[in-house]
């Protein structure tokens, strides 16, 4: 999602930068803004039901905050002149100088107390939050029209005073703030952030606009009967909630301008549902119905965004989960690596020492079978290298018939070093008339190298130090069980035996039995472990026969 960059702070650097290139960007905005301020000034005159020239609807003080707001304080005294020229034209001959100046003064001081507020409490331009939207009318409520109504019910004042101040103050803050909530959210949105318009967005707001004029000018032109009209008017509001929920803010906002522009407009030529009351009440009227379709169309559009903001998150909250489940599996898969190829390189090592000794005593012939050992170790440890890669590449490593002995010997040949050294003596128990079974080769070398290097652990440094490795053939395939006469399986640590990272061992990494589980699983069996009633552990699995197909 777009991050609004807006803010105060990068609006008052920019101002400087705007005045250090020769004050043009301010001499042109305040250029704009007193023709603005000017022209919507003096089209509220329009707006004047009495002949105490109160207007119904003031839309200058809403150009005079959204300026200030968006482009700093500089602004001031552009408000001052414009807001000077409208007292000027409009009111010098019933308002004395003193007045005139109080007047002007109170505008100024009105739009910049409105914008100091909205800048100080961080509102954004985009008004996605409704934070921003409540701030916006009550900022704009209190304190610009606020002021203003205060200069205008005051300018009033002093020409008619039959008119108490109170009631042309009430009226002038209903016209401030009308005018205010028109203007303000349409200026600040078009001004302050960026827009860009997807091509199928841009269809959908070109036939919104010309819905909405259309509805609008069809009902406050006058021609059709009012109690056509009068619900015909109540149509933008379905409309104004589409922009709002589909398009950008400046669009929803640019809409609802429109539909305002064109009904007090067509309300003030005495046209349309709402004329017939007479000017002070239809406006007053109208401008009920337009607070309403205002605030309709920015507060379901700040919830649209507070929604799709709150999916957003809820979003990155999974891709982050996603990520972090990466991690750990990455962190999981170079543990079982840093595992499984210890033993394959404690071979080598082995291998590559007897290598040195045998040199040196220049027995020659039997080199070569070292030699051989340690070429079949070197290509074991890049076998599991390449096995670990398939698996976290998501591919199935391929079953294949092989005899148990195939399974059994070349483990046996890579402990063969680490028993004799530890003098641990290892029992085979491999008959001749074994069925294939239908395995991953490697998967199953891995599974036993595990199980019995734990039982070479349980039985280290004991006197009578044996282990049993039984391969037998059953009904449901070959079993393969290792035994030891070491000191069993404590009982309280057989629930978490085969959890990743459960170790009692110093330096242990709790790994070998939570894989050696998981491929064994794989192969459609179980590992179990029990303890033997004479003493020492029993580790058992059952493998696939060759003609039963498991799905590893
Ligand atoms: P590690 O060997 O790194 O600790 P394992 O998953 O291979 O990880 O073993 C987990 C634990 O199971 C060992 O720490 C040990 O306490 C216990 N264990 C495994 N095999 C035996 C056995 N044959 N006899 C006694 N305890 C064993």
């Amino acid at each position: 999602m777009h991050m609004n960059t807006f803010s105060p702070s990068l609006t008052r650097r920019h101002w400087r930068r705007v005045v250090s290139i020769g004050g043009m960007g301010l001499l042109l905005r305040s250029l704009m803004l007193i023709t603005l301020y000017y022209a919507v000034g003096m089209w509220g005159f329009i707006f004047t039901p009495d002949a105490h020239g109160i207007p119904l609807v003031w839309p200058a003080t809403g150009v005079g905050l959204a300026f200030v707001f968006l482009y700093g304080y500089g602004m001031l005294p552009a408000v001052g002149v414009a807001s000077a020229l409208i007292t000027w034209q409009f009111t010098s001959e019933a308002v004395p100088l003193l007045e005139s100046v109080g007047i002007v003064a109170a505008t100024v001081a009105g739009v910049a107390l409105g914008g100091h507020m909205l800048r100080r409490l961080t509102m954004r331009p985009r008004l996605e939050r409704l934070r921003d939207v409540w701030l916006l009318l009550s900022v704009g409520a209190v304190a610009s029209s606020g002021l203003a109504a205060l200069a205008g019910a005051w300018g009033m004042a002093v020409g008619m005073d039959d008119l108490r101040f109170s009631q042309t103050w009430w009226l002038c803050w209903v016209a401030d703030l009308m005018g205010l909530v028109l203007v303000a959210p349409a200026l600040i949105t078009w001004l302050g952030a960026p827009m860009r318009l997807p091509g199928s967005v841009r269809l959908a707001a070109l036939a919104l606009g010309l819905a909405i004029t259309g509805i609008t000018t069809l009902v406050y032109s006058g021609i059709l009967p009012a109690m056509v009209a009068m619900p015909l008017s109540y149509a933008v509001f379905p409309l104004i909630m589409l922009a709002a929920v589909r398009c950008p803010i400046q669009i929803t906002s640019g809409l609802i301008l429109i539909t305002g522009a064109v009904a007090l407009s067509g309300t003030g030529w005495g046209l349309g549902p709402f004329a017939d009351m007479g000017l002070g009440e239809s406006l007053l009227s109208l401008n009920a119905q337009l607070a309403l379709l205002v605030l309709t169309g920015l507060v379901l559009n700040a919830l649209s965004h507070e929604r799709a903001a709150a999916e957003a998150r809820a979003r990155q909250y999974l891709e982050d989960l996603a990520r972090a489940g990466r991690l750990s599996t990455l962190g999981e898969l170079s543990s079982s690596l840093a595992h499984e190829l210890n033993q394959p390189l404690c071979a080598l090592s082995s291998y590559a020492q007897a290598c040195k000794r045998l040199l040196a005593r220049g027995k020659m012939e039997d080199l070569q079978e070292a030699l051989g050992q340690l070429d079949a170790g070197a290509h074991r440890a890049a076998e599991t290298v390449r096995q670990m890669r398939a698996f976290a590449a998501g591919q199935t490593p391929e079953q294949q018939p092989v005899s148990p002995r195939d399974l059994v010997y070349p483990v046996l040949e890579l402990l063969r070093p680490e028993l004799n050294r530890r003098h641990i003596r290892l029992e085979v128990d491999l008959p001749d008339t074994l069925p294939r079974v239908s395995v991953v080769p490697l998967q199953v070398e891995q599974i036993l190298i595990n199980l019995l290097r734990n039982a070479m652990d349980a039985v280290h440094g004991l006197r009578a130090a044996r282990i049993d490795l039984q391969v037998a053939s059953t009904r449901e395939g070959v079993t393969m069980t290792v035994t030891d006469t070491g000191p069993g399986i404590p009982p309280e640590r057989l629930a978490r035996l085969f959890d990743p990272f459960a170790t009692w061992k110093e330096g242990g990494l709790g790994l070998g039995l939570s894989i050696s589980r998981s491929l064994v699983e794989a192969h459609g069996g179980r590992l179990i472990a029990r303890n033997r009633p004479e003493g020492g552990a029993e580790f058992h699995f059952t493998l696939p026969l060759e003609t039963h197909h498991a799905n590893p």
